[in-house]
C-alpha cells in the first residue's frame, strides 16, 4: 500500500492550518523560503492540477486570492505564486506556493537556505553553456 500523502495529512495538523473550504485549505510552510510563506491546496490528493474539476479550481482561486490580499496586508510586499506541477516539485500533491517577495523570482530564490545570490553570467560563461546545450549528447 502506497504511504499517506504528507499533504494531505496535514490537513489535521490545527498547528499549520489556517482555513479549511469544502475543497481547499492552506498551511502554513513547514519549511519557509521566507516568513509567511503559505501553501494553498486541493483537499483531493490530486497530482495534477488540468484533474481538478472547475469547482475546486475555482475554491483554489477565490482561496489563493484571498491570502494574496493578506499577504500585502500583513507584510507590505509584494504576494509571489508558484505552483508546483507533477514531477517539479517536493511534494506530488499539487500546491501553490504564496509569499511576499521584494525583489521577485530572484530573490525569491537568493533567500532560500543554501542557495547563493544569482550573478551575472560572463560571457566565457555563457559561451560554455552555449557549447554545453548545442552539444547533440
Ligand atoms: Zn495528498
Amino acid at each position: 500500500m502506497e504511504e499517506p500523502c504528507e499533504l494531505c495529512l496535514a490537513i489535521d495538523e490545527d498547528y499549520r492550518v489556517i482555513e479549511r473550504t469544502d475543497h481547499s485549505f492552506c498551511l502554513i510552510a513547514l519549511s519557509p523560503i521566507k516568513a509567511k510563506h503559505l501553501l494553498i491546496l486541493p483537499r483531493r490528493h490530486v497530482l495534477d492540477w488540468k484533474d481538478l474539476s472547475m469547482e475546486e479550481s475555482k475554491d483554489l482561486f477565490e482561496m489563493v486570492s484571498r491570502y494574496k490580499d493578506k499577504i500585502l496586508k500583513i507584510s507590505n510586499e509584494e504576494p509571489t505564486l508558484h505552483m508546483n506541477f507533477e514531477r517539479h516539485g517536493t511534494q506530488r500533491h499539487i500546491h501553490c506556493h504564496l509569499l511576499p517577495t521584494k525583489g521577485g523570482f530572484r530573490d525569491l530564490v537568493s533567500a532560500h537556505e543554501g542557495i547563493p545570490r544569482w550573478g551575472v553570467v560572463s560571457k566565457e560563461e555563457m559561451e560554455k553553456l552555449r557549447d554545453e546545450f548545442s552539444r547533440d549528447n
